[in-house]
């Protein structure tokens, strides 16, 4: 059974729609990237992956139950969350921000100690960095302490929303070296937003693609590039991998 499957889900914003009744099961264990164009609907089905924002018709099943939004916390404890842009806080060191779920989930120091060493030494940070505080580091830097921090209680699934977005061609490059070595260290379910079909290519085994809130192509990564189910989705490969 698919640990993420949405039924139907439908979200408005005034007369806007964001999601027109999409329909969709994640594969296990493997990484989907969504793509399509900006206003598409990608950010709102990782926010309804990750229950922050609910449906207001359809319904979304995690480990083959709806969501409970009344235990919303416990929900998340089991998906890593990551965003452009990072969303480090300031004033924390890099390795508090890492072990910020671990805090919370009362993790004894030598446990959350041993994690936060292990995570760091996996994305090739020097291990003097645990000390440093954000803005004492690269932007690739700052999005490799962003993956640790999602990863601390090593979820089952995990939602990355343009994680990569803010970095320059080079870095990005290397990160994406990185985040391939992670998927490699583990089976994991990965949910990854980006705009980028190339880095979607890269990266992922399964695509979907998005047009104006709806799913234009879902499928396994070589046969959506392969065979492009409509104008839309040819067009859309085409103009990026030129
Ligand atoms: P994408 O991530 O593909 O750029 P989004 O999921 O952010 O697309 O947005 C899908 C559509 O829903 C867009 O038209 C956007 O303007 C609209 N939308 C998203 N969030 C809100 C919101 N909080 N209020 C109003 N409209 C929104």
């Amino acid at each position: 059974m698919a640990r993420i499957k949405l039924h139907g889900v439908m979200k408005r914003y005034g007369t806007a729609t964001a999601l027109g009744g999409v329909t969709l099961s994640f594969r296990d264990d493997a990484t989907t990237a969504v793509v399509g164009p900006s206003g598409s609907g990608k950010s709102t089905l990782l926010q309804m992956i990750n229950g922050l924002i609910r449906p207001d018709e359809g319904e979304v099943r995690l480990f083959g139950a709806p969501i409970d939004y009344g235990r919303i916390a416990e929900v998340r404890r089991r998906i890593g969350y990551a965003v452009q842009g990072t969303g480090l806080f300031p004033h924390l060191t890099v390795e508090k921000n890492i072990g910020l779920l671990a805090r919370v989930e009362k993790w004894d120091r030598r446990r959350t100690a041993e994690r936060i060493a292990e995570l760091i030494r996996l994305v090739e940070l020097p291990p003097s960095f645990a000390n440093r505080y954000p803005h004492e580091l690269s932007g690739g830097e700052q999005q490799r302490v962003g993956l640790c921090r999602a990863m601390m209680l090593d979820p089952p699934l995990f939602l990355l929303d343009e994680p990569f977005g803010a970095l320059d061609p080079i870095t990005r490059r290397e990160v994406h070296d990185e985040f391939a070595r992670l998927q490699r260290s583990k089976a994991r379910t990965i949910v990854l937003v980006t705009h980028d079909i190339r880095e979607a290519i890269r990266l992922a085994d399964e695509i979907v693609v998005l047009r104006r809130s709806a799913v234009a192509q879902a499928g396994p990564c070589d046969e959506v590039v392969r065979a492009p189910a409509n104008d839309f989705v040819r067009r859309l490969f085409e103009a990026q991998l030129r």
